[in-house]
């Protein structure tokens, strides 16, 4: 993701990343989002929802430490899905969580146009125009529009 995108995040939703600072994992590097930028508006939108509970936790968990409260740990795509890692989650930011992985499947990681996850060896949410740019066009994958334009031609 651009350092832009990725300096808005943190900054815009200080409780949701406060752990921005900490090394976020064995490589010892802070906290980033391992995902293309067709993702930011997706990641951006979670956020403030994400944001917002946890502003309510703390409304209703006055005496909750700093160190215990709700937060993002990691967030990346794994298995061509967009996987937000949380600490301490309730039911209801685990609920935003798993839509928000559902609604990945159907963005393109890297423009943010429609996508559709493909298998091209490995699993990725793109859109046509990416894969082929990207040169992952080949006979086994297929896209839905596509799928309904032969559908159309064969029915006239
Ligand atoms: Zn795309």
């Amino acid at each position: 993701m651009l350092e832009c995108n990725r300096k808005y995040l943190l900054k815009t939703f200080p409780n949701l990343y406060i752990n921005k600072d900490e090394p976020a994992d064995r490589y010892n590097i802070p906290f980033w989002f391992e995902c293309g930028d067709g993702w930011f508006d997706l990641i951006r939108r979670t956020s403030v929802e994400l944001e917002l509970l946890i502003l309510d936790f703390i409304k209703t968990n006055p005496h909750v430490p700093e160190t215990k409260r709700p937060c993002a740990k990691e967030i990346k795509e794994y298995r061509g899905k967009l996987k937000i890692v949380m600490r301490f989650a309730t039911p209801a930011m685990k609920e935003v969580v798993e839509k928000a992985q559902e609604e990945s499947t159907h963005i393109c990681e890297f423009c943010g146009d429609k996508g559709e996850l493909q298998q091209i060896g490995w699993l990725i949410t793109i859109c046509e125009n990416c894969a082929e740019a990207r040169g992952y066009i080949n006979k086994e994958i297929v896209f839905e529009d596509k799928r309904t334009k032969e559908h159309r031609k064969r029915d006239k």
